[in-house]
């Protein structure tokens, strides 16, 4: 689109202030961006967070790297820019998820903090927050539960993230877990526990 298409669009309003759905919702809108190496476990938890999350009553949504692959980003591989532009429209559907109501949970190996800080930008610091699936190499390496690690040891796979591609954790997650000492339930339950008594996502 030129930048004169671009100058006739205009948003259309809506009726409901964002504070009107939080009110009749009951829950407000946010995302937990979930970053670790492959094989870390970020999907596996999110997955039992989301389901626990409805069971409670929430509205809870997991976006999962792989899944976008196969569609949104199809067009897309796994060069530093590609990555970018990866996480940038991965920022975009979270945001618009979380003005809906929903509780995102973005589970995205994003391994550099600028990644990282795209999305937060995108979706907004209050309502954006990371949890560092902290799994270390050699146990990520020993599951690896989509023989992803064998064949990046053995070069069939460039730039694979933790081998061959760098990963940086960040500096200051609301939870980092070590999922080779940390149950998938004791997760889960100090998750929903953090988000049902601590943060603003009670009605
Ligand atoms: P990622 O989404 O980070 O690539 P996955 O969730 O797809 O990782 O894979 C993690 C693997 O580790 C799964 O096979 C899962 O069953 C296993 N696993 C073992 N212990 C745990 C744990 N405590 N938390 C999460 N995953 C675990």
């Amino acid at each position: 689109m030129s930048a004169s298409d671009a100058k006739h669009i205009v948003r259309h309003g809506h009726l409901l202030t964002p504070a009107d759905r939080v009110a009749r919702l009951g829950q407000k809108g946010r995302v937990l961006w979930f970053t670790g190496l492959s094989g870390s476990g970020k999907s596996t938890i999110a997955m039992a967070l989301e389901a626990a999350l409805i069971d409670s009553g929430k509205t809870a949504f997991v976006l999962d790297g792989d899944n976008v692959r196969h569609g949104l980003c199809a067009d897309l591989g796994f060069s530093q820019s590609d990555r970018s532009e990866n996480i940038r429209r991965i920022g975009h559907v979270c945001s618009l998820m979380a003005d809906a109501g929903v509780i995102v949970l973005a589970a995205f190996v994003s391994p550099t903090r600028a990644m990282r800080g795209v999305a937060r930008e995108i979706v907004g610091e209050s309502r954006f927050d990371e949890i560092h699936v902290a799994t270390s190499l050699a146990v990520c390496e020993a599951r690896d539960p989509k023989g992803l690690y064998v064949k990046a040891r053995r070069g069939e796979i460039s730039e694979f993230t933790g081998v061959s591609a760098p990963y940086e954790a960040p500096l200051d997650p609301l939870f980092a877990i070590d999922t080779a000492t940390w149950s998938v339930e004791r997760t889960v339950a100090a998750l929903l526990e953090h988000l049902t008594t601590v943060s603003d996502l009670r009605p």
